[in-house]
């Protein structure tokens, strides 16, 4: 029988092997200690709690701190039996097919079928016990009185969770989980069920990918509720699949109703059959959650915010991109927009349909940390269908925009080129091909060609040119450029081959 203790007081006057109770966390959980641990803990001394699952931060007031880091995860094929309603065919049909197989069930109840004891048709406290701690099956939360959560005010649908887990508490059965009576939830439902449980389950009739949705995980009907039944081979496809992708796998079973029929027992055997055959682990949802849980798990699908992180170590959330990029409507800054103006500390992205802007459909990006030590502001312009970019800054005021400067790509390589004489007052070409680099066409001839010899000597002096000679460089056909020389002396030159350096200023 667990006692009450207060902490700051040493009581002596128990034995070692009675049991406390830690209650009012403000995670709403309770977790017994046996007295020599608990003076152990408050002595500095080792902790070894009695519920082996329980940790120090389980028990702390955080749920957060209970999830994050707490366990090594990896994404994995798990797969788990949930039998819902606590009719007694799940003590005398389940049982022995699951504990012929060494593999464990859980079960969703709701205390007003079973407390007090009453009738035949259901399982008795005595088997639920027996379920509990001599098979290991795991007890989920199936509200207090069967109501769906969407029939029910938030203050009953919570009350309903608590005095559910309340009442097993009292038996010595901890709830850690929930399944919503007839798969009924949405976003109120959830969140109050995630200030009390650890995950909860629908049914839904899929497989759960990673992260999980942790407050309305999937499950698989089968037998009652299933419609059109699967045969085995069916359910080997899906079984093979989750295997192959990692997925977690429940199937939920309603044994002992009127929908569920005498095959289906010999269905869920032949399934477990088929999983152990191919080695996959089955298991409860608790020892699932730790396995494939989400690390993080932190609001609802459908609030402002959310962000899970799941055993795969991928992240699903709403939260990450929006935080930093701002996604304007299309035209709703406009060229008369002064940089100030624009989302601090923020990446700004707009379409823009207006002759005002450089062209007349594009792309803005615009770059904002304003304030401060002074305004950081910047501009891209990507017009529409095109790779033509344009750029500008904000003045040094901050109050208004530098002019628009389209951008320009920098190609650079060089090339030993061979004039060889130039005659007087002649000019003589060399064209070099630069088809290994982005196309230079005919209509690009607005690239800007820069070419510069930068020959030196044995002694490493820098050669120039000989004095007569000038040059300059284009764009010129298709993939080429073109250097001229021209020798503007009366006498013929000749030049040696050097290394030419050569930069293209490209547009983009
Ligand atoms: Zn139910």
């Amino acid at each position: 029988m667990a006692k009450s203790i207060n902490l700051l007081t040493e009581d002596t006057s128990v034995s070692n092997e009675d049991k406390f109770v830690f209650s009012d966390l403000s995670d709403g959980r309770d977790k017994s200690i046996k007295a020599e641990n608990l003076f152990g803990a408050l002595g500095g001394a080792t902790v070894d709690y009695v519920d082996d699952k329980a940790s120090l931060l389980r028990m702390g007031n955080s749920r957060a701190a209970e999830i994050v880091g707490s366990r090594a995860r990896k994404a994995e094929p798990v797969f788990t039996f949930i039998d819902d309603d606590g009719r007694v065919e799940a003590y005398d049909n389940l049982l022995p097919i699951f504990s012929q197989r060494n593999v464990p069930c859980s079960i969703a109840l709701f205390g007003s079928r079973h407390f007090p004891d009453n009738t035949s048709a259901n399982l008795s406290i005595a088997q639920i016990k027996e379920l509990h701690d001599d098979y290991g099956w795991e007890v989920l939360c199936h509200g207090y009185t069967h109501t769906p959560a969407l029939s029910l005010t938030p203050e009953e649908f919570r009350d309903e969770l608590q005095l559910n887990r309340d009442t097993f508490k009292e038996i010595g059965i901890d709830l850690e989980s929930h399944v919503y009576v007839g798969g009924q939830n949405d976003q109120s439902v959830r969140n109050i069920t995630r200030e009390i449980y650890r995950a909860a389950y629908g049914a839904s009739g899929d497989e759960n990918e990673y992260p999980l949705q942790t407050y309305r995980i999937n499950r698989f009907e089968l037998g009652a509720f299933e419609g059109t039944r699967k045969t085995l081979s069916e359910w080997e496809d899906i079984i093979d699949t989750a295997i192959e992708e990692k997925q977690w796998i429940i199937f939920m079973l309603h044994v002992g109703s009127n929908l569920h029929q005498p095959a289906d027992d010999q269905m869920i055997a032949d399934i477990i059959d088929y999983i152990q055959s191919v080695d996959a682990d089955i298991v409860r949802c608790d020892e699932a959650l730790d396995r494939v849980g989400n690390v993080i798990d932190y609001g609802d699908y459908e609030d402002d915010e959310y962000f899970q992180l799941g055993c795969n170590g991928q992240v699903r959330s709403n939260n990450i991109i929006e935080e930093s990029l701002f996604r304007a409507g299309n035209n709703t800054f406009t060229p008369s927009n002064i940089p100030t103006d624009f989302p601090e500390g923020k990446i700004t992205i707009q379409r823009c349909v207006s002759s005002d802007w450089p062209e007349s459909n594009g792309m803005l990006l615009t770059y904002a940390v304003t304030g401060g030590i002074g305004d950081y502001v910047w501009q891209e312009y990507y017009a529409r269908n095109s790779s033509r970019k344009y750029m500008r800054g904000s003045t040094s005021s901050g109050d208004d925009w530098q002019g628009w400067k389209e951008h320009f790509g920098r190609l650079e390589f060089s090339a030993e080129l061979s004039f060889g004489t130039v005659a007087a007052h002649s000019t003589k070409d060399v064209n070099l091909s630069v088809g290994s680099y982005p196309a230079l066409a005919d209509s690009e001839a607005r690239d800007v060609v820069i070419a510069s010899p930068f020959w030196r000597d044995a002694e490493n002096n820098q050669v120039l040119l000989a004095s007569g000679i000038i040059h300059s460089a284009f764009a010129y056909g298709n993939q080429q450029i073109r250097i001229r020389v021209a020798n503007v002396t009366d006498e013929p030159i000749t030049m040696p081959d050097r290394e030419w350096f050569i930069q293209i200023l490209k547009r983009t």
